[in-house]
């Protein structure tokens, strides 16, 4: 937990001396409100996720909430209750969210996403972001917060120089035609953190919604770990059920798995330690882990078995004894959705 109080409050200083303010991501995690806690304790002020449920585990946190998905039209009632703001592509969401927000009493904040080429959400048609602008500004109970854009989640397209002028020259053009100014110019996600470091990003931007590269201390541009961070913030512990002497190699007429490829094995000799540890692809993502014993090989997972070669390590395990798996995103959130895992906080 103070590793991830000091991941937030060193990324929180990265971006003020840029301008910038951070939206913590919690969907990671969950939402789960002892982890919100310490990411407030290190100066988080604003959260969001792309699920209610989520945010509504953190609803007695004082801090702003955004719904960072657009809303489905079936839960806006629990959203105006549970968020302050949602970021919206659709202009029939946000008049939904406006008598909702009259039912309740209630003022909502709207940002509108711009697609500037990732083809997830957002409006490609700038004209018609400016008429959602202008009818969001005569909406009676929803505030026009600002514009956002979320790049590298579909099509992996990169954040540049070029795509955040772009954005600061939409936010231009709706102040222009709604006569005021915009206080949200939200510019994406933790693979804008490298460019924002480089100084690249376009100083009219003063918010990214940032996930990963707190939880994790890892940008999303090249995958590269920053420097004063802590990586190792998720640790996963499970339990040898089965440690005998196999072969390496499998025997028998070879099958195919349930994605139809065809396994391919490695010849390591006919005589490997092999533990099978009680965990499996419901729990984690094999592939985005790691071992803290690095002389253990990961040879992979079923739905409930985890599969590991243990001959090159320098521990002894006997069966019973716990291995350590050192989690990154895609198997954190895994862990915090099973079911089966325990979360322990330490
Ligand atoms: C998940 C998400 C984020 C956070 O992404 P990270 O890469 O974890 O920082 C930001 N914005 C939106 C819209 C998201 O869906």
């Amino acid at each position: 937990m103070k590793k991830l109080e000091h991941n937030a409050r060193h990324m929180k200083e990265l971006c003020s001396e840029k301008g910038i303010e951070i939206t913590y991501v919690t969907k990671v995690f969950a939402g789960h409100p002892e982890i919100v806690k310490a990411l407030k304790e290190g100066g988080a002020e604003r959260f969001g996720d792309s699920r209610i449920a989520n945010i509504k585990k953190y609803s007695d946190v004082d801090a702003e909430k955004w719904l960072i998905r657009p809303p489905m039209l079936s839960e806006v009632t629990e959203l105006v209750r549970y968020a302050d703001a949602s970021l919206n592509s659709e202009i029939g969401t946000i008049r939904a969210i406006d008598a909702e927000s009259a039912l309740q009493g209630k003022r909502h904040k709207v940002i509108l996403m711009v697609d500037l080429g990732d083809i997830r959400e957002g409006f490609t048609d700038i004209e018609e972001l400016i008429s959602a602008a202008e009818e969001t500004e005569r909406l009676a109970n929803v505030d026009l917060y600002g514009i956002g854009v979320n790049l590298t989640c579909f099509s992996f397209i990169k954040y540049d120089e070029e795509k955040m002028d772009q954005l600061a020259s939409v936010r231009k053009r709706v102040e222009d035609s709604i006569g005021r100014r915009l206080d949200v110019l939200s510019g994406g996600n933790s693979a804008a953190v490298a460019l924002m470091l480089d100084g690249g990003i376009n100083e009219d931007i003063n918010n990214l919604r940032l996930g990963e590269s707190v939880l994790f201390g890892k940008e999303r541009a090249n995958y590269s770990y920053l420097p004063d961070m802590y990586r190792d913030s998720f640790i996963m512990e499970c339990e040898i059920v089965e440690l005998k002497v196999k072969p390496s190699l499998p025997w028998g007429q070879v099958g195919v798995d349930s994605y139809g490829n065809m396994p391919v094995f490695t010849d390591r000799g006919s005589e490997r330690i092999k533990a099978i540890c009680a965990l499996g692809k419901q729990d984690f993502d094999h592939e985005i882990c790691s071992l803290c014993d690095q002389g253990i090989i990961m040879l992979g997972a079923s739905s409930d078995h985890l599969m590991l070669d243990l001959t090159d390590s320098e521990s002894e395990y006997r069966v019973g004894d716990i291995v350590e798996l050192e989690l990154g995103y895609f198997s954190v959130m895994r862990a915090f959705t099973s079911q089966y895992v325990e979360k322990v906080f330490l």
